[in-house]
């Protein structure tokens, strides 16, 4: 029976959620993950960590995050619909929160080499940026594939001082950085590695959902202000590794009257070979050190995942979720390549805020609820759309002169 921890997460002692999650990793690294598991514990809920955490997501970060009412989104689907700006964060996305814990805990430890695995390089990015504000020193691994679509956040990453390994196995994409990350813990066990998503080995998972928690933490805070309540009906997140729709649900997973919505990308199609549906199409296996449902063969090779969003494309999703899902406490939706460009348009034309690929697909999840006026719904906006915008150039002229004849 899954029981719920100090940070109210339905997670046992070994890092199981349900029958999900665990800690799968080989001989080397035992002392490291136990060492990891024993300092989180150890100052998390300290004052002094707490008080560490708390100041740099305020005066670096620039948390609280606003949570803007949409009048457009709000008309249009019949609903109160408030969009958590995680977007407006430093470094333009939800990752920092996770970055920021996860170097102080490194520090904590005695720590001075991190070592991180990216795919878009949003990740690295807010790796590299916490490295550079410690004054450590920091490796990103990441696909060749990645490395050549993605060359801003590349040449982010070395401004910011780290070096990017550009690795060649496999699809040269996220799985095989991380592949690659791993390997190279295991090769350097003193040094930390920094996972940027709610999977991994226990304590990864629920560590990064913690740090992430401060989204919820403020939505229910925000909420109260504005609409004399704590609890939204729904919370609407895009769920590729997990974390920012960890973070939107944390604080409600007890709370069984607000509807959880997690919104996977569908690429082509949840019933074509271009997806990355995992829990549409995923059967459970183990990933990355964590049981979770993950997309294979029926002899357990990885299928590679396509979505159009480089941050949703993963072939795994963390056992949170997984566990979520298969009680019913969350509801998976999809959204497609083509649906998701669709809502970015939409929000961009009409309140003026270019959302990131990613959180296109939480938007797009809106069309697929049935809403009533009373609903308060919120939408996490999990980053901003700068890094997209060679995608958004190019599918411009369809999607807006769509819109133009409407
Ligand atoms: C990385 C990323 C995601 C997907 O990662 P999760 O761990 O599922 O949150 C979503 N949105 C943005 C903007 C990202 O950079």
């Amino acid at each position: 029976m899954t029981t719920v921890n100090h940070h109210s997460l339905p997670v046992d002692d070994e890092g199981y959620y349900g029958r999900f999650g665990g800690a799968y990793i080989p001989e080397v690294l035992h002392h490291s993950v136990e060492s990891l598991k024993d300092a989180y514990y150890k100052y998390v809920d300290t004052p002094e960590f707490q008080n560490e955490f708390r100041s740099l997501l305020r005066d670096y970060v620039g948390r609280p995050s606003p949570l803007y009412f949409s009048p457009y989104l709000s008309k249009k689907y019949g609903a109160k619909i408030y969009l958590k700006r995680e977007d407006l964060n430093h470094t333009g996305a939800h990752k920092i929160n996770n970055t920021i814990g996860q170097i102080l805990l490194a520090r904590k430890m005695g720590k001075t080499r991190i070592l991180a695995e990216t795919g878009a390089g949003q990740h690295g990015v807010a790796t590299a940026t916490v490295c550079a504000l410690m004054g450590m020193e920091c490796k990103v691994f990441m696909g060749a594939t990645d490395v050549a679509r993605q060359q801003p956040n590349v040449e982010r990453m070395k401004m910011l001082g780290a070096e990017v390994v550009a690795v060649e196995s496999g699809n040269k994409t996220l799985k095989d950085a991380t592949n690659e990350a791993i390997r190279s813990w295991c090769c350097d066990p003193e040094s930390y590695y920094l996972i940027g998503s709610t999977v991994g080995p226990h304590p990864y998972p629920e560590m990064v959902a913690y740090f992430q928690s401060v989204i919820s933490e403020e939505i229910a805070f925000q909420l109260l202000q504005r609409e004399g309540r704590e609890n939204p009906d729904y919370v609407v997140a895009c769920i590729g590794g997990g974390s920012n729709a960890a973070g939107a649900f944390y604080k409600f997973i007890d709370r069984p009257e607000v509807k959880l919505i997690a919104v996977e990308a569908a690429g082509k199609g949840v019933d074509t070979d271009e997806t990355a549906a995992t829990m549409a199409v995923g059967t459970e296996g183990i990933i990355h050190g964590s049981r979770t449902m993950l997309m294979q063969t029926e002899d357990g090779q990885i299928v590679e995942p396509y979505s159009i969003s480089a941050g949703l494309d993963y072939p795994g999703v963390g056992p949170l979720h997984a566990f979520l899902a298969k009680e019913g406490r969350s509801q998976v939706l999809s959204a497609t390549d083509d649906e998701a460009l669709k809502a970015a348009y939409d929000l961009t034309r009409h309140e003026g805020i270019i959302p990131a690929l990613e959180s296109a697909h939480a938007l797009a999840g809106l069309e697929k609820l049935s809403l009533k006026p009373d609903d308060i719904v919120v939408v996490n906006i999990s980053g901003r759309g700068d890094k997209d915008m060679i995608t958004y150039i190019a599918n411009m002229k369809k999607y807006t002169s769509d819109e133009n004849q409407a």
